[in-house]
């Protein structure tokens, strides 16, 4: 199964954040790749640290409520600390897509429901898969990214890797 997860860090050593969540993952999956790391201002003008967010992808034979303990492993072992929702984090790992599965389990919606709205992770998820189709709506990420563009004033994030 072809699987995707999203990364993203505000707090501390951003990049070494990153660099351990790439290496863990790494392990986990086969044909692991990696996006380029984008640099983003916090969603609704929080004041928080700008984010570092990368999108890495590979196969994998675990099921989807595994794939979301592994992410929930390693953004403990970052540790994360959680005192407000979307407040700022060392790590967030989050599940983007599981194949071409769509599931609505209390604990687990994927894909990740707020894929069309983030440009921060449209983008890196492009640049990686560019020919990847969301399983609910069939949309391409090209057109995932346009309406996005058409239907917001945010900056876009910037990439900050190669
Ligand atoms: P957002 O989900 O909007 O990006 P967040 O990442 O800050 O916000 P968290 O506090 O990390 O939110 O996670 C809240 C809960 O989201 C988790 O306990 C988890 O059960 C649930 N969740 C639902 N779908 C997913 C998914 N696809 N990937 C990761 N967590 C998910
Ligand atoms: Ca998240
Ligand atoms: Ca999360």
């Amino acid at each position: 199964m072809l699987v995707h997860f999203g990364l993203g860090s505000n707090l501390g050593d951003r990049h070494a954040l990153l660099q351990n969540a790439r290496t863990a993952l790494a392990k986990q999956l086969v044909e692991f790749r990696e996006s380029p790391i984008y640099e983003s201002t916090p969603l609704l003008g929080m004041d928080q640290p700008s984010y570092l967010n990368q999108v890495v992808c590979g196969t994998t034979t675990l099921e989807p409520l595994a794939l979301l303990r592994l992410c929930q492993t390693l953004e403990e072992q970052a540790g994360r600390v959680r005192a407000e929702h979307w407040g700022a984090r060392t790590l967030d790992i989050d599940v983007l897509s599981y194949g071409a599965q769509v599931l609505s389990l209390p604990e687990l919606t994927v894909p990740h429901p707020e894929l069309p709205n983030r440009a921060f992770v449209l983008l890196p998820f492009k640049h990686l898969t560019p020919d990847w189709v969301h399983p609910g709506t069939g949309q391409m990420l090209d057109e995932l990214w346009a309406q996005w563009q058409a239907c917001t004033a945010e900056p876009q994030p910037t990439q900050v890797s190669e």
